[in-house]
């Protein structure tokens, strides 16, 4: 895809940070801030900025889809952007917004650019640290120009990572309040954009991960997959955002996964 220029979208991001994002961080007006399908946190600054995103990024490819985390929740319909012959950009313009809304550091732009179930690149960017981490299909995974790898680890109760508290079945979440003790650690960044970027530059080793909603996922995926580490689910598929998995482990390596899977007995 020759329309594709790194340097583009860090200036898209960049401008978007600093005109939009920033200059509302720890600066949030009662009156920014709303809840979605009842319990989801939303801004002003979200849905500002992913129009904005929006507008920039249909300028590079000007025939492709684009679906936003913000959109999708206001229309639905829009996840069948996937299904059809296309280039299709997935934003979610703050990942991390109740850290953003309660002035925490942890959040981030997220980009990706996929055709039909491919993920052709994928980008997350940090605004506070003005940090790009990107991949690239089939050339690796990058933290603004250096190559990134994970970390393999050899057991379990050596590995850093985070376990999902929400949208489990009760007789899954049963069995995950017990893994917690197999483990180094396990905490949670309240940011999955983080979380991918950590395990895929080696820092953290996994995330066990229920509700996994295109915009979060789609761009840390290629990522972690660039940087030499793999996802599972518990049926042992790949993540397939158009196949709706309900639950996934992200990883160091395959074989880092399926030692979990072991552990849970699925
Ligand atoms: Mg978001």
């Amino acid at each position: 895809m020759d329309n594709i220029k790194q340097e583009n979208i860090e200036e898209i991001c960049f401008k978007v940070s600093k005109d939009i994002i920033l200059p509302k961080f720890q600066n949030l007006q009662d009156d920014d801030i709303k809840y979605k399908n009842g319990a989801d946190l939303v801004t002003s600054v979200d849905i500002e900025a992913e129009k904005e995103l929006k507008k920039n990024l249909l300028k590079i490819i000007p025939s492709s889809n684009f679906i936003g985390e913000e959109e999708y929740a206001l229309n639905d319909k829009i996840i069948n952007h996937y299904n059809e012959e296309n280039y299709c950009w997935t934003v979610d313009p703050i990942d991390g917004t109740k850290n953003f809304v309660n002035g925490k550091d942890r959040f981030a732009i997220m980009i990706s650019l996929t055709f039909k179930e491919k993920i052709l690149y994928s980008w997350i960017y940090k605004p506070l640290e003005n940090t790009m981490c990107y991949a690239i299909f089939n050339e690796g995974a990058f933290i603004n120009k250096d190559r990134i790898h994970t970390c393999s680890v050899q057991s379990l109760k050596e590995a850093k990572g985070s376990i999902s508290t929400k949208y489990w079945e009760n007789h899954e979440w049963e069995k995950l309040k017990l893994m917690k003790n197999n483990f180094a650690e396990v905490s949670s960044y309240k940011c999955i954009g983080y979380e991918y970027v950590d395990i895929a530059r080696g820092k953290r080793n996994f995330a066990i991960l229920s509700k996994l909603s295109p915009w979060d996922h789609i761009p840390g995926i290629l990522i972690v997959r660039e940087s030499g580490g793999d996802d599972l689910d518990f049926n042992h598929n790949q993540y397939n955002f158009n196949k709706k998995n309900k639950n996934l482990i992200v990883g160091n390596s395959k074989e880092f996964n399926l030692k979990i899977l072991n552990k849970l007995g699925v």
